[in-house]
């Protein structure tokens, strides 16, 4: 890194470090003398070793700061031992931006530090194995068709996989698209591909060739894109929202936004959910981008991430896709960050600090000059409300690309159904229709919400959600009684409805897996494949079960919201949600905007190509806003009803909260830390009577591997606000002493759901 880049050409006589301790009590600079040696290599972001504490013990640092004078006696400095030159160092800004999420999020300096700095260890550069075909383009699809017919799926695959491609990596193949080396010998054997083994960068794919002839923009999108960059050309810097309903040809205006800031010298990062992340998606970008581009993803080697940002320092690559963690690629010329699908709850991180990738992108852009561009077929409440007021500039795109319908929607009552007799999982309209498709060779879907899992109690006979009096979230079911996790209230259970008296009422409790035994049961030739946490275990399960049935290797998917995001089937022609009132009343904040997101992106997964589609969404509650909405695929009209609902119960994006979590080994003294810690806190952090304050109570998971778990919620309008609060907190909190020992304090603004 080069003295400029970091603001001046000092001389470095001192610096100041964090200590790779994650404790409040180092929770702060220390001074360092940088002996004369290293004061041409020190840089802010490198890894350095000094003495520590009592004994002067070696420990790791980062410099975050390099200065010619010190305010502290000269003597009593001690020196730096040495540079850790194995790890690459963080950009000066991706510090600065660390300072401000542990200010704005709560979290100490290191763990801020930690999340930004970009990869822990050099990697060895490693082997790697490149495939690629023999034979040309043509011939290699001719191929791919034969062995298909020959029901050479891997075979077909792996052919398909390599047109166009220069080369690409084995570990891909065998691990994204489950080809086993067999299946890659055996063509090699018959003088179709080619391995050749390198020692080199790990670039997962290599393009032979940027794509031609690629696809001219409809008017809709080149509006979009001219008048994003006209403004951006003009100094413009707000926030774009792109709404735009599934298939209307979002990714494409991005691949164009992308081209407009590499003609203008620019750099571009995209979040993708880490979900969304596949072989299809990246392969798009690739084929429009070639060997500018790098990917992130959890799933990659420590050498493999290694290597992509070996590339970016290099001026190599221009592109970075992945997901929230992306955003911290050192990027020196960023011009644009875009955020696709910019609802998703996974942007927001779950670890402190408890970042949100849309909001940190923000202040990532208005400190670097660069634009935010966001897009999604479901904005959130939030963006949307931003775009309303003008603080966004906002785009849409109302078709789909080439007059494509969306779905039939249909709603099957199931409060009907029982009252029919029908005491199965299907409703007779869902069994109408999968007959109708099996019959016909088509593929269906079938979603279920994992989240279902929680336990809300409701009424089979008339729906009624048991519900606390105090806070309009569902009470959920503990061995013996009806807890909010809000507030603490507790009930007795029920035995019968309150509305109806029926005796049908407890908690929902059906897999993934009861339903797939159920439909082997139904259908016995029907080939079934099952997708959630069982079945997607390890690294690559999840890639070869969308390649399997993307290949028309099944009929029928089973899946939790895993298989709702982003993927393209043509041959889906149903899809089915078993209960979408699972989701309603899991005691979420948000409950209602995450079950519309859900069931809009169910829906649009049904007959993308030129098969029309049909959608079958099973309830208890029929009547319930985000059902209706999301049968009419009408955004707006649901923002309209959840805008007003979000500041009538004082909820985001209107209201803002900041929950705190107090884990501690002893249930009493962890309750009494909780209470004394918030007790009159409001009385000196907020004179003005600005907040409110819910708690504390036992979290909805009272306890955790044998931590017990109590929350407090403060709300105001203003976030400003209970930032302040947080830095209120955090003083008392050190003022704690003894009583503190074994407690652990975590702070979550605008939590996604509750504790
Ligand atoms: P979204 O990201 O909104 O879901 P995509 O960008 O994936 O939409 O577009 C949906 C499909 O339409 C893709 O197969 C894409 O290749 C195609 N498509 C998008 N824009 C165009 C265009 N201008 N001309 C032809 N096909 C397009
Ligand atoms: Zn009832
Ligand atoms: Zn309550």
């Amino acid at each position: 890194m080069t003295d400029t880049e970091n603001g001046a050409a000092l001389k470095k006589l001192y610096a100041r470090v964090i200590i790779d301790i994650d404790h409040e009590k180092v929770d702060r600079m220390f001074s360092y003398r940088v002996p004369a040696e290293l004061r041409d290599e020190i840089g802010i972001g490198c890894s350095v070793t000094v003495p520590f504490g009592r004994g002067d013990t070696p420990r790791q640092a980062y410099v975050t700061e390099l200065a010619d004078s010190t305010d502290f006696d000269e003597s009593r400095l001690k020196e730096i031992l040495g540079i850790n030159y194995g790890e690459v160092p963080a950009l000066a800004r991706n510090i600065e931006l660390a300072w401000w999420m542990k200010k704005r999020y709560g979290s100490t300096m290191i763990t801020a530090l930690k999340t930004v700095l970009p990869i822990k260890k050099q990697v060895r550069a490693a082997v790697s194995r490149q495939i690629s075909l023999l034979v040309s383009d043509e011939e290699a699809s001719l191929l791919a068709r034969e062995c298909f017919l020959k029901n050479k799926r891997a075979q077909a695959r792996l052919l398909e996989a390599l047109v166009g491609a220069q080369s690409v990596e084995q570990t891909m193949l065998t691990g994204r698209l489950g080809i086993s080396p067999q299946t890659i010998k055996s063509l090699e054997k018959q003088g179709i591909i080619r391995v050749e083994t390198t020692e080199s960068y790990r670039n997962p794919i290599r393009f032979r060739e940027r794509e031609t002839g690629k696809k001219a923009l409809t008017d809709a999108q080149q509006a979009i894109v001219n008048d994003y960059l006209e403004k951006y050309d003009a100094g413009i810097r707000k926030p774009a929202l792109l709404f735009g309903i599934t298939g209307s040809g979002k990714t494409e205006v991005y691949m164009e936004l992308i081209e407009g800031m590499l003609a203008r010298g620019k750099d571009v990062i995209v979040l993708i959910p880490e979900i969304a992340l596949t072989y299809q998606t990246v392969r798009r970008f690739y084929r429009r981008f070639a060997d500018i581009i790098a990917v992130m993803n959890s799933r990659l080697s420590a050498g493999e991430k290694y290597d992509q940002l070996r590339r970016v320092e290099e001026g190599k690559v221009h592109i970075m896709i992945g997901p929230r963690s992306a955003l911290f690629t050192p990027f020196l010329n960023l011009g644009l960050v875009i955020i696709d699908e910019e609802h998703e709850t996974s942007y927001k991180s779950e670890t402190m600090p408890r970042y949100h990738a849309r909001e940190t992108a923000e202040h990532l852009c208005a400190m670097t000059g660069a634009g935010l561009f966001l897009g999604s077929a479901t904005p959130s409440v939030e963006s949307y409300m931003h775009a309303r007021d003008g603080d966004y500039s906002y785009y849409e795109l109302t078709e789909r690309i080439n007059g494509a319908m969306l779905p039939r929607v249909m709603i099957a009552d199931l409060r009907k159904e029982l009252a029919n007799g029908n005491f199965s999982m299907f409703s007779e309209t869902l069994q109408r229709a999968m007959a109708d498709r099996l019959a016909k060779g088509q593929q269906i879907m079938l979603f279920l919400n994992r989240r279902g899992i929680a336990g809300f109690v409701s009424c089979r006979s008339c729906g009624t959600v048991i519900k606390c009096p105090h806070c309009d979230v569902s009470l959920s079911e503990h061995p013996d009684r009806l807890i909010c996790h809000y507030c603490g209230y507790e009930t007795a259970k029920v035995s019968k409805c309150p509305t109806c008296g029926s005796g049908y009422i407890y908690g929902f409790r059906a897999g993934t897996q009861q339903i797939e035994e159920k439909l082997k049961k139904m259908y016995p030739s029907a080939r079934v494949l099952r997708m959630d946490a069982d079945t997607t275990r390890k690294k690559d399960d999840y890639d070869r079960i969308l390649a399997a049935f993307s290949a028309g290797e099944a009929d029928i998917l089973i899946g939790t919201q895993m298989i709702v995001k982003g993927h393209d089937f043509p041959g889906v022609t149903l899809v089915g949600v078993l209960a979408a009132d699972l989701s309603l009343f899991a005691s979420d904040f948000n409950a209602s905007e995450r079950t519309f997101q859900l069931l809009t992106q169910a829906v649009g997964r049904a007959g993308r190509a030129d098969l029309a589609g049909e959608a079958v969404i099973q309830t208890y509650q029929p009547e319930h806003v985000a059902v209706q909405m999301a049968a009419a695929q009408d955004y707006k009209g649901f923002y309209e009803e959840e805008i007003r609902d979000r500041e009538m119960l004082q909820l985001p994006p209107i209201w803002h909260m900041l929950a705190i979590l107090i884990l501690g080994d002893d249930e009493g003294k962890t309750g009494r830390y909780a209470a004394w810690l918030t007790d009159t806190i409001l009385d000196r952090a907020d004179p003005a009577g600005q907040i409110r304050k819910l708690g504390p109570a036992p979290a909805t998971i009272g306890r955790l591997r044998d931590r017990f778990r109590w929350v407090v919620y403060f709300k105001s309008r203003q976030t400003e606000d209970l930032v302040r609060l947080k830095d209120a907190l955090e003083s008392k909190m050190q003022k704690a002493g003894e009583a503190a020992e074994d407690i652990s304090v975590y702070f979550d603004f605008d939590p996604m759901s509750g504790y």
